[in-house]
C-alpha cells in the first residue's frame, strides 16, 4: 500500500491511498475536544467523486479495508491517526547522532562497517557509528494482518492465562504464545484457514521457530527431527530436548492429525 499526502483543506488533509483494490482518497480531521478525541473522515472518493454517504456504498470501514488492504480489526482511529500525523509539512533532513557507547563489542568478521555501505553509517568520534537515516525512525506502515487470527487467539484461550505450549509442553504466559499455524497459512485452503484445528499454541522459546522452519515435526503425536539442516550445538541441544515430547492431548488428535502429518511431508519434500 502507498500513501501520498496531496494537501490540506482548512483543518482536514487529504491522503491519496493506492492499495490492492485500487487507489482511493480520503479527507479527514482530528477533532480534538474536552470530551472526546477522534479521527474525523470527511469524504472518500475512490473514483466515483468524494462521497460521505458510507452505507450507499458500503460501510466506511469496509470501503477503507477494501482500498487500503488494512483489516482494522480494532478500530480505524489509530491508522489514521498515524497517517495524520505522517505527514508534518516538508521533512527536514537529519542525522539522528545516537549516544557513543563505551567498551568495544566483538563482532567477530560482521562490523558495521563489513556489512553497510559507508554512506549508510556516520562514524562518531567515541568510537561506534550510529545509521544515517533521512527522516524520523518512525515510519508508517501498514501490513495485511490476518483476520482469523484473534479469534484464533481466542479460541485457544491465549488471552485467558497460562496455557501449554503444544510442542514443548511448558505451562507459558500469554505474552510468549502464538497461535501457530501447523499447516502453512500461505498454502491453505480459504476453508482450511477458518479451521480452528489448524493453530495450536506455541511458545517464543524456540518450538514455534523451529516447528515453522521445518526442523521438528510431530509423528503419531511426538516431536521428531524432521528437516535435514545444519544447525550450531546451541540449537541442536534444543531439538534434542524436544525430540520424543508428546503432543498435549487437546492438541493431538484426529482433527489436528492431517495438519501435522503435511507440515512433516512438506518440510521432507514430499508434497
Ligand atoms: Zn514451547
Amino acid at each position: 500500500m502507498e500513501t501520498r499526502f496531496i494537501g490540506d483543506k482548512k483543518k482536514a488533509k487529504i491522503f491519496d491511498i493506492k492499495g490492492p483494490e485500487g487507489s482511493v482518497q480520503i479527507v479527514f480531521r482530528h477533532t480534538k475536544t474536552e470530551k472526546s478525541d477522534k479521527m474525523i473522515v470527511d469524504t472518500v472518493d475512490y473514483g466515483q467523486g468524494p462521497t460521505d454517504s458510507w452505507s450507499e456504498h458500503g460501510q466506511l470501514k469496509e470501503l477503507l479495508m477494501k482500498f487500503t488492504g488494512e483489516t482494522f480489526e480494532d478500530d480505524r482511529d489509530p491508522w489514521l491517526r498515524s497517517l495524520f500525523y505522517s505527514h508534518q509539512g516538508p521533512q527536514a533532513e537529519f542525522q539522528h547522532k545516537g549516544e557513543s557507547r563505551n567498551g568495544q563489542v566483538n563482532r567477530g568478521s560482521d562490523s558495521p562497517t563489513s556489512n553497510l555501505e559507508s554512506s549508510e553509517l556516520d562514524q562518531h568520534p567515541g568510537g561506534g557509528y550510529t545509521l544515517t537515516i533521512n527522516g524520523p525512525t518512525d515510519k508508517l506502515t501498514v501490513t495485511k494482518r490476518r483476520v482469523e487470527h484473534p479469534k484464533f487467539r481466542r479460541i485457544l484461550g491465549l488471552n485467558n492465562g497460562p496455557k501449554q505450549c503444544a510442542i514443548c509442553g511448558n505451562l507459558i504466559s500469554p505474552a510468549f504464545l502464538v497461535a501457530a499455524h501447523i499447516k502453512k497459512r500461505a498454502l491453505a485452503s480459504d476453508d482450511e484457514r477458518k479451521d480452528t484445528s489448524i493453530v495450536v499454541p506455541m511458545c517464543h522459546f524456540g518450538c514455534d521457530a523451529l516447528f515453522e522452519e521445518g526442523l521438528i515435526a510431530v509423528h503419531n503425536g511426538s516431536i521428531i527431527r524432521n528437516k535435514a539442516v545444519t544447525v550450531t550445538d546451541y540449537v541442536n541441544s534444543i531439538i534434542q530436548s524436544l525430540i520424543g515430547k508428546e503432543v498435549p492431548k487437546p492438541y493431538w488428535g484426529p482433527l489436528t492429525e492431517k495438519y501435522f502429518s503435511w507440515h512433516l511431508k512438506y518440510h521432507r519434500g514430499e508434497s
